[in-house]
Parts: structure tokens; C-alpha cells; sequence
């Protein structure tokens, strides 16, 4: 998956550099001019980064980090905080409210790109490279193989990505707008219904290896992958 930076800054000169740099190195980017902008950005996508301004109009970059911070959705986002402040304090204010890193302008590309690497990896959960194995289906991120004893079950990049998040979140029910969000990572023009077309697809794939039963739907709710597998439901 692409990872996606959203950009909260008011210059738009610095906003333009970092943008191009970023898509230089790789990076979807999404840029607002201000805090209230990217909250509603924010309330649409989840970004896998945030690059924020310190000094915003209205709503200041620190306000915005709290906001996002006290939010269960939100609180979890990596964010690298953009200032021209140099002074020792600011810093460690915003480290405070849960900014991961700092930078000082003027700052180079260079840096910029370095900084945002380290604090994506930092924050990847350390199993994500690591296989995982439930009742005997196991998923390898390495080879991307998705295997049940040697019999290899064929997905789609979707249904890979599904089961690996379900597999790495088992025996909690998520509902379809988180699974948007964690699997999709955008869902402004993605149908809530579309998780469920996935999630057939992914049950008639595991359903040639005898492990369909995997994924429960939870009326009302979404759908959960148990490791209790005695349960019908
Ligand atoms: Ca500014």
C-alpha cells in the first residue's frame, strides 16, 4: 500500500516543496491549508502520516495534534511537527502532546524524507513483517503466501490485505467503516457494502481449504475473525 502523508501547512511555497518531495520519494500526498481542513480531511481518510505546521491560522498545528491525539480513531497517526521555532521548549511542548518528531525550518528534502522514514518505521507494528499462523492458515508477509498446511488459498490484493489485518486483529468485531479505514485506508469513494463483497470473495477462497468458518459475521455489528473455533454462528 501506498503510505499517504497529509500535509497541514499555510506557506504555500513550503507547502508545493514538501509535496513534490514527497511524491518524488514514493509518497501519495494530500495537502489543506489549515487545521479545520484537515480535520475534515481526516474524518474522511485516515492519512498514515500527518506533516503539520506549528504556526496555522486559526486552529494551531499543536491544537490539531491534540484534537487528533484524544480521538481513539485518530490517536494512533504519526505526526512530525513543522516549525520555524527553534527554541528548546516548543520542542519539547510538542513532543509533549504526542507529536513523534520535530522538524526546523528551513529543513532539506533530505532530511524532511529521513525523518518521515524513521518515525514510519517506529510506529509499524512489528509484527507486520512477521508471519502469522491461525488454525493452521498461515500468512506470510515475506512471499505474500497465504497457505494452509502446503496448499496455497489464492487471493486478490484486497482479501490478502483483508485477511492479514483480520488475522492480526483476531477476536475483536470491526465494523465496516473501521475496516474501510484500516484495510482501505481511504473510503471517501469506497461503499460500505464493498467490504462485504470482499469478505465473500475471502470466504469462498478459504472455503476451498475448509476454512471459511474463520470469518463470522456479527449482525449489526461487522465481522470478526475468531480463533474459537467451535463456535457456529
Ligand atoms: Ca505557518
Amino acid at each position: 500500500m501506498t503510505t499517504k502523508i497529509l500535509i497541514v501547512e499555510d506557506e504555500s511555497a513550503i507547502q508545493e516543496l514538501i509535496t513534490y518531495n514527497l511524491q518524488q520519494a514514493g509518497y501519495e500526498t494530500s495537502k489543506v491549508e489549515n487545521a479545520e481542513k484537515a480535520m475534515k480531511h481526516v474524518q474522511n481518510a485516515l492519512p498514515d502520516l500527518v506533516l503539520l505546521d506549528w504556526m496555522l491560522p486559526n486552529m494551531s498545528g499543536i491544537e490539531f495534534a491534540r484534537i487528533l491525539r484524544q480521538d481513539a480513531r485518530t490517536k494512533m497517526i504519526p505526526i512530525i511537527m513543522l516549525t520555524a521555532r527553534s527554541e528548546e521548549n516548543d520542542k519539547i511542548k510538542g513532543l509533549e502532546i504526542g507529536a513523534d518528531d520535530y522538524i526546523t525550518k528551513p529543513f532539506s528534502p533530505r532530511e524532511l524524507i529521513a525523518r518521515i522514514n524513521a518515525v514510519l518505521r517506529r510506529r509499524a507494528p512489528e509484527s507486520a513483517d512477521e508471519a502469522v499462523e491461525i488454525d493452521q492458515l498461515r500468512l506470510d508477509p515475506a512471499n505474500h503466501r497465504v497457505t494452509v498446511d502446503d496448499q496455497e488459498v489464492i487471493l486478490g490484493p484486497t482479501e490478502y490485505r483483508l485477511l492479514h489485518f483480520m488475522m492480526t486483529h483476531t477476536d475483536r468485531v470491526y465494523s465496516r467503516g473501521q475496516l474501510l479505514d484500516r484495510v482501505w485506508g481511504d473510503h471517501v469513494f469506497v461503499e460500505e457494502r464493498t467490504v462485504d463483497v470482499h469478505i465473500r470473495r475471502l470466504r469462498k477462497a478459504l472455503q476451498l481449504v475448509g476454512k471459511n468458518d474463520l470469518i463470522q459475521t456479527v449482525r449489526g455489528s461487522g465481522y470478526r475473525l475468531s480463533t474459537g473455533f467451535n463456535t457456529n454462528q
